[in-house]
């Protein structure tokens, strides 16, 4: 494991926890309470990923799957300006998708055979992977065809991260409040849409300030312990 490729976070912390920094070939899941980092993360390795790999980036571009409106591309500038990158070729290196819905987010899981070849691609965001599952297939009644379609998207996901040697990252935002959903497995605090599948899962927690804490869950390989890392203007840091 310690031989694959991996992208810096921009945290040292944060990679020091994730034996490195985030996998190629490999699912990560983020997930964490409204607030706690997970998009910013996205943001950072979007840049981070095409820095070469002397500085802890594949020289490779990165696909975005935005399925809640959140992304930002004066946060890319930022990011980029930030670590001494050109922000516009940084732009021009991200291809920035928009899922509407969730049949559309798993039709662009099945176009990512035919672009990530053709486009040099080191890394796929998925942010969210659960925001149109759940919206589409509420509550518990819907539980069981809602993750039997997850784990479809999720498979369209590992295989793509095994043929093509990227890195797929996913978030997933969970309540704060476990009472509430006790019982749905996506949505209960410290649930994943991880269940069974092999992947990294980290979940993430507010702290003070701009401070927050991430912990790897489920990881016999990796330690168990946390990171504390900072949301900053110029981007994850220690
Ligand atoms: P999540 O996706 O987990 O809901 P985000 O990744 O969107 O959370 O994190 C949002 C947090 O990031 C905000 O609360 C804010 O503190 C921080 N943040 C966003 N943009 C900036 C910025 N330009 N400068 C500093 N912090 C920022
Ligand atoms: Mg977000």
């Amino acid at each position: 494991r310690m031989s694959l490729p991996k992208i810096t976070t921009g945290s040292k912390n944060l990679d020091t926890l994730l034996g490195g920094g985030i996998e190629v070939k490999t699912i990560t899941e983020l997930f964490g309470e409204f607030g706690s980092g997970k998009t910013q993360i996205c943001h950072q390795l979007a840049v981070n990923v095409q820095l070469p790999p002397e500085k802890g980036g594949l020289s490779k571009r990165a696909i975005y799957i935005d399925t809640e409106g959140t992304f930002r591309w004066e946060r890319i500038e930022a990011m980029a300006r930030a670590i001494g990158m050109n922000p516009d070729e940084a732009m021009e290196n991200i291809l920035y998708v928009r899922a509407v819905n969730s049949d559309h987010q798993m039709a662009i899981a099945e176009e990512l055979k035919e672009i990530i070849p053709k486009e040099n691609i080191g890394l796929v965001v998925v942010d969210s992977i659960t925001g149109h599952f759940r919206a589409e297939y509420p509550g518990r009644e819907n539980l069981a065809v809602r993750q039997q379609k997850l784990n479809r998207h999720l498979h369209q996901l590992m295989s793509i991260a095994e043929l093509f040697d990227v890195a797929v990252v996913v978030t997933n935002q969970v309540m704060a409040r476990p009472d509430v959903f006790y019982g749905d497995p996506t949505v209960a605090i410290g649930g994943h849409v991880l269940y069974h599948a092999p992947g990294i899962r980290v979940q993430l927690k507010k702290s003070r300030g701009n401070r927050r804490i991430a912990r790897v869950v489920d990881a016999p390989h990796l330690p168990e312990s946390e990171a504390v890392f900072a949301i900053t203007e110029a981007g994850i840091r220690d």
